[in-house]
């Protein structure tokens, strides 16, 4: 690591599952001053299970073992209670809910001992509890950047970039992370407001229908295994999936209809739910159409159809050129919001997070962090887009829809099973190594050619 005499100021934006796990990372680093700008002023529960696959476990142990313990100490075993002892190895269970091959399980994903799932709300409360006290700020939106502030220093690498909020505040950085989400100010600030990348799409009109219940609620009206367990059930007018949460006292259900959100519903929203994804109101769930669905599906599509509040319409984001630009990059679904569907957009968050962690850690002075930024943009940009891709593929599979694929299992099985070896199997290791390789050949010929 190079020297500093100030300490670096690391701006994060945004305190989701990305900000929050790299600021936890960055905060134990001396040489940097971190704080996060959440423009909530109090997280909500908005009854998001997440159900994180072996590649996000990787990546939190990566920033630290304290990261994974704080997941750990939130989540709730995927398992009967026999498998308590992490011993039994537990897989999200993609099942056929229609058609001639209905009960037929086509793939069980993120297969890890112990593997367990979390709500969202929970999980941010023990990242939070990781970062010192005074490094995160609540109720500070961020309305704009200027990197090129009028009347600072003349030395464009001297100069501070400056957040300002709604509130009307402002602060000062040296390097700006923005973290915040699939309505992301900080992307519009890197692409541009015009840029075709943008505005998070909802290209195939997804529609997720969403409820939380406590578990004893939903005994009365699921069977009792997906309470315990993550089932998603596939079929052509919708899959439907629970995550249990909460340590096992709540229960969160969904159904997702492929073209059942309008144009003005589809992404459309303020942010800051699950995801940042819009929570609209919309058409009500009709529990009938899936009569032709398995009794265990039409027992949750039942149970989701009580209560829809919860309702989301979801998006991604199309290919961004770049994630960074001088000394602004942008991470997690602000750089690459994902369909929920493969079940891995809180696991890329966590990736930019653990390369971004490892980046820093050498990043000794202001004219270090754009070969850091690049370095990460190298190394993140091609994977994480590529589980956006993937990501769709899924809905679509899940559907029916996919066209090399149909409803037959076999296919199924051989596109989740190299799907999941993608996500779940990379070498995170490997991926910082490389990334850290990019930056010390830049620095180094930076140095040699007297930039730095
Ligand atoms: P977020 O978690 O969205 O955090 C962004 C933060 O930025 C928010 O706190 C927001 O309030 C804040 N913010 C927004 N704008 C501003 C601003 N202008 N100024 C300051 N702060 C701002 N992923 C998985 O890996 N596994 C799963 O099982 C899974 N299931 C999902 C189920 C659903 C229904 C959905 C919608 C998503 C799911 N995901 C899952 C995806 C996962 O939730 C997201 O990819 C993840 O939350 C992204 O983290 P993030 O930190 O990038 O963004």
């Amino acid at each position: 690591m190079g020297s500093t005499a100030q300490p670096l100021r690391i701006a994060i934006v945004g305190g989701g599952i990305g900000g929050l796990a790299l600021a936890a990372g960055l905060c134990k680093k001396p040489h940097l001053d971190v704080h996060v700008y959440e423009g909530v002023s109090g997280y909500r529960d908005v009854g998001a299970g997440l159900a994180l696959h072996l590649n996000a476990m990787k990546a939190m142990s990566l920033i630290g073992p304290e990261v994974r313990q704080a997941y750990l100490d939130k989540a709730t075993d995927m398992a009967d209670a026999a498998a308590d002892s992490g011993e039994e190895e537990m897989a999200t269970e993609v099942i056929l809910a229609h058609g001639p091959h209905a009960g037929e399980l086509v793939a069980e994903l993120g297969r890890a001992k112990g593997r367990k799932s979390v709500s969202r709300a929970d999980l941010l409360a023990g990242l939070l509890a990781l970062i010192p006290p005074g490094h995160v700020s609540l109720g500070k939106k961020l309305a704009r950047i200027v990197e090129r502030p009028a009347g600072t220093a003349a030395e464009p690498d001297e100069e501070p970039v400056v957040l300002e909020f709604h509130d009307g505040s402002q602060a000062a950085a040296d390097c700006v992370l923005g973290a915040d989400g699939i309505h992301s100010v900080v992307r519009s600030h890197l692409l541009g407001a015009g840029h075709a990348a943008t505005a998070p799409k909802n290209h195939d009109r997804w529609q997720v229908y969403r409820t939380l219940v406590t578990t004893d609620e939903a005994l009365r009206h699921i069977n009792e295994k997906w309470t315990r367990r993550v089932p998603i059930l596939l079929g052509p007018r919708g899959h439907v999936n629970c995550i249990p949460v909460s340590k096992g006292t709540r229960v969160s259900a969904g159904v997702a209809v492929r073209g059942g959100a309008t144009p003005k519903t589809s992404a459309d929203g303020p942010g800051g739910g699950a995801g940042g994804q819009s929570n609209n109101k919309t058409e009500a769930l009709d529990p009938a159409l899936y009569a032709d669905y398995s009794a265990d599906a039409q027992r949750i599509v039942g149970m989701v159809a009580r209560n829809t509040n919860a309702s989301w319409s979801v998006g991604d984001h199309d290919h961004a050129p770049h994630y960074w630009r001088g000394r602004v990059a942008m991470l997690g679904d602000a750089a690459h919001a994902a369909l929920p569907f493969a079940g891995n957009g809180a696991a890329q968050a966590l990736e930019d997070a653990a390369v971004l962690d490892h980046l820093f850690g050498s990043v000794g002075g202001r004219t270090q962090i754009a070969a850091a930024l690049a370095a990460y943009d190298a190394v993140r940009r091609p994977r994480s887009q590529q589980v956006v891709d993937l990501a769709r593929r899924f809905g679509r599979v899940y559907a029916y829809a996919d066209d090399e694929i149909g409803d037959d299992p076999a296919r199924m099985r051989a596109f989740f099973a190299e799907a999941a070896a993608f996500t779940n199997n990379a070498d995170l290791e490997r991926q910082n190594r490389e990334a850290m390789d990019l930056y010390e050949h830049a620095v180094g010929e930076a140095s040699r050619s007297g930039k730095a």
